[in-house]
This record gives C-alpha cells, sequence and structure tokens, in this order.
C-alpha cells in the first residue's frame, strides 16, 4: 500500500538560533580586532502600549543582549503628537553610538496619523541607520538588485530575509523554481518577492484583489502566505510537491496559528510550522541587518 512521506518541518528555532550565534561571534571577533571600538546599539521607538508591540520588543531586546548589541528602548505616549515622534527620529539619527533604529509598527496612537506619515517617518530615518530596510531608499536597493540575501549591501525587510535564510538553510533554491507569494505588503510580501526574484525564481505575486489564484497555488514549486487571513491556504489549492513558508500568525484560545489550513501543511513536502517557523527569524534577521550596518558604520 502507498504510504505517504510526512512533510519536512522547516525549524526556524534551529536556523534562527545558529545565525544568532554565527553574529555574537561576527561581533566579538570585530571588537577583538579593534578593542577601542564602541559595541554596536539598537534603539527601538515604541508609540504608545501595545501589548503584542511589547511581546515583539522584549523578544527583540533579549536577542540583541545574547549577541552583545546594546539596545535603547525609546517609549513614547499614544498620545505624542507627530511631531514629537519625528524628533525622537531625529536625535537618533543625530547620535553616533546608535548604529540602527526601528520604529516598532504598528503605532499605537490615540488619534491614529495617516499610512503616508508614517510612511515619511520610516523615511526620515537615515538609510545607514535603517535596521528595518523599510525606508524607500533601502527598498530600492532590494528592487533593483543591488542587495540581496546572497550579497547583503543594504538593510533588508527582517521578515523577507528569514524566509530567504530558511530556505537557504534546507538548501531549498528558487533558482528555475515556480514561486509564488500571497500578500504584497511594503513589510512582507513584496519585499519577499523580490528576494525570491533575485535568487533566480519565477514569480508570481498575488493579493486580495486578485481573482481565483489557485490556479497559480496549485503548479508552484514555493509557496509563502502573508496575507494575514488565518488558514487561508487550504490543501486543494497546493500540490503534494510544493514547499509552503506560512508567514502568518494569529493569536488564538489555543495558542499560535498560521495563515495555512493544518490540512495543508500535512500535505505538502515542506513547511515552516506557526510557531516556531519564519517568526523565529524575523527577530535574527533584524540583528544581522544591524550588526551589518553597525560593521559599515566602522568604515
Ligand atoms: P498586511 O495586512 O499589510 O498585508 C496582507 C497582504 O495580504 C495584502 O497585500 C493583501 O492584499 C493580501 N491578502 C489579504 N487577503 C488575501 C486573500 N484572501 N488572498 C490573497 N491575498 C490576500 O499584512 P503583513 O504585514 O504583510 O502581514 C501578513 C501576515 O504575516 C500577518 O498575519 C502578520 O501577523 C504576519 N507577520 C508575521 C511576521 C513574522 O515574523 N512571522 C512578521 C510580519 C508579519
Amino acid at each position: 500500500m502507498f504510504e505517504r512521506i510526512m512533510p519536512t518541518v522547516l525549524d526556524g528555532k534551529i536556523v534562527a538560533s545558529q545565525l544568532i550565534t554565527k553574529l555574537k561571534e561576527r561581533v566579538a571577533s570585530e571588537r577583538a580586532m579593534d578593542p577601542s571600538r564602541a559595541a554596536p546599539q539598537l534603539a527601538v521607538i515604541q508609540v504608545g502600549d501595545n501589548p503584542a508591540s511589547k511581546a515583539y520588543i522584549s523578544r527583540k531586546l533579549k536577542v540583541a543582549a545574547e549577541i552583545g548589541i546594546l539596545t535603547q528602548h525609546v517609549q513614547l505616549s499614544s498620545t505624542s503628537s507627530e511631531r514629537e515622534i519625528e524628533e525622537a527620529v531625529a536625535r537618533l539619527n543625530d547620535d553616533s553610538s546608535v548604529h540602527g533604529m526601528i520604529v516598532q509598527l504598528p503605532l499605537d496612537q490615540s488619534v491614529k496619523s495617516p499610512e503616508s506619515w508614517v510612511n515619511s517617518l520610516l523615511d526620515s530615518i537615515h538609510a545607514h541607520k535603517d535596521a528595518d530596510g523599510l525606508a524607500t531608499a533601502n527598498l530600492g536597493k532590494l528592487f533593483v538588485g543591488e542587495s540581496t540575501s546572497s550579497r547583503w549591501t543594504a538593510a533588508i525587510p527582517a521578515t523577507a530575509l528569514g524566509v530567504m535564510r530558511l530556505l537557504q538553510y534546507y538548501n531549498i533554491s528558487p533558482r528555475t523554481k515556480n514561486c509564488v507569494v500571497i500578500g504584497k505588503s511594503r513589510l512582507v510580501g513584496n519585499p519577499t518577492a523580490q528576494l525570491l526574484l533575485q535568487a533566480g525564481g519565477t514569480v508570481s505575486v498575488v493579493h486580495s484583489q486578485s481573482p481565483d489564484w489557485s490556479f497559480l497555488t496549485q503548479r508552484a514549486d514555493i509557496v509563502v502566505v502573508a496575507a494575514g487571513v488565518k488558514h487561508l491556504l487550504k490543501p486543494e489549492q497546493v500540490s503534494e510537491k510544493v514547499v509552503l513558508i506560512d508567514v502568518g500568525i494569529h493569536k488564538d484560545v489555543g495558542g499560535l496559528s498560521g495563515d495555512a489550513h493544518p490540512e495543508t501543511c500535512a500535505k505538502v513536502a515542506a513547511y515552516s510550522p506557526v510557531p516556531g517557523g519564519v517568526g523565529q527569524l524575523t527577530v535574527a534577521c533584524l540583528m544581522e541587518n544591524l550588526v551589518e550596518l553597525w560593521k559599515r558604520q566602522k568604515k
């Protein structure tokens, strides 16, 4: 009787832990070569008191400390004006002891600013201090292929970089493969599609206004789902040979779940679990960006 082989679990914890160890060694060896050199420093700007943001930030601060990265947590109240938030970014831009900063999104403001203002805030971060890689200047370098997962020259959005690090670890090359990215956000979908494209994949991007995209996912070799819709990707929408990267994170009473239905994960050749997949790598790749920015600022 035909027995189906169990899917390979793409374990983000192992990959993240290996990357964190490498970064720790890199920081230590750079500082050993030049003992007068200041430790790398990451600043995190938080607006308001969103509990999910708090949890993400505390994990970032913990991993930074593990690597030997100093941190500065700038907490602004939810009633802060746009000008006060802009001033916090400007101050960190001018502080030479800070090598990279992030603005924790979404901002928890009592009066929500328009998305265009948030984008201009991200663009006001100096490109060489933009640890999240979300400023237009850095996204531009990614889009023209100047900075890629195999040739880092400028910060790359951490979750997208995490997807590539996960594939690399498991020797899954997008080259010559049909890849589908579900979602086209500035944070995840769009930069992931660009990285897959730069790595030689043939990439389709679908989003909430796309007509039925099942025919694309059904013939794909690699599917990255980053739609923010719980259990969106159903088993009948993929083949058994597909590698599935699930970026989605949804909090339930029973724990965390992703954008792929559990039966979809059971059907495919390999998948990244939620939790324990890409989420682990997002923080590690933020630190990769920071360490690279620090190394370059020395020069
Ligand atoms: P977003 O809301 O900014 O973007 C979602 C994208 O999905 C949009 O482009 C939208 O058009 C598309 N989409 C929505 N419904 C769709 C549908 N039915 N079919 C096809 N496309 C659809 O979200 P985001 O910031 O990109 O995050 C996506 C998911 O990833 C969320 O669940 C988020 O929590 C998670 N996330 C995880 C990490 C991590 O570290 N694992 C990091 C960032 C975001």
